[in-house]
């Protein structure tokens, strides 16, 4: 992995939270989500059919990509703090990374599609934090996903044109970033091979470090 100079500010942003199932009034309450739409605050989640929850996957993968991008120096800043909290809502996410003026946002998921498997980053359609920022957050995309197919995971098979890409337009924490800006569907929870890695110490773990060496390639 490459050394980095100067400092650099990552924040990470597990999806969902343990507490939201509890609180749907909380985060079922719309949200500015960008471009005018509007938004729940926040969702549940998905999780295997063995009942391996989305959020818990992310708190741990978020973690174990702390662990390494603080091992070279850089500064993280998560957007929730503990996996049994509310929230915090989309916008709040986006502003988190905004305010810490991030040199990269990455939310961390898993998938629940009904078929297929493997992997994809997603970035903003169009430039909400103008086209420098975009063209980073591109490149951020780029070096999470060749990091991921370094790893030997393989970009899913059902979402964008199957090369693990895909840009949209309906996801406010991408909507509203100002700072570059992706978020990684790591996996198919509903897909049994998908999901016995990502229910696996080993398996997250080798996620993270794919992800970690992305972006530490991109800061580089
Ligand atoms: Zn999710």
């Amino acid at each position: 992995m490459p050394t980095l100079s100067g400092h650099r500010v990552v924040v990470l942003d597990p999806g969902h939270d343990g507490g939201n199932a509890g609180h749907p009034s909380a985060i079922n309450k719309l949200v500015p989500a960008g471009y005018g739409r509007y938004k729940a605050c926040n969702t549940v989640g998905t999780e295997t059919y063995a009942g391996y929850a989305e959020h818990a996957f992310n708190w741990d993968v978020a973690q174990r990509v702390r662990s390494i991008l603080r091992a070279h120096g850089v500064t993280v800043v998560m957007t929730r703090n503990s996996d049994t909290g509310v929230g915090p809502c989309v916008n709040v996410r986006a502003e988190i990374g905004n305010e810490a003026h991030a040199d990269a946002e990455v939310s961390i998921h898993g998938d629940g599609s009904l078929q297929g498997n493997g992997f994809h980053v997603i970035r903003a359609d169009g430039d909400p934090g103008g086209p420098v920022i975009a063209g980073d957050s591109e490149r951020l995309s780029v070096a999470v996903h060749s990091a991921m197919i370094a790893a030997g995971h393989s970009p899913a098979t059902y979402s964008g044109d199957g090369d693990g890409y895909d840009v949209r337009s309906d996801l406010g924490g991408l909507n509203l970033s100002t700072q570059p800006s992706i978020m990684i569907e790591c996996g198919n929870m509903r897909d049994p091979g998908d999901a016995a890695t990502m229910s696996s110490a080993s398996g997250r773990q080798d996620i993270a470090a794919a992800i970690a060496s992305g972006i530490l390639s991109y800061l580089d």
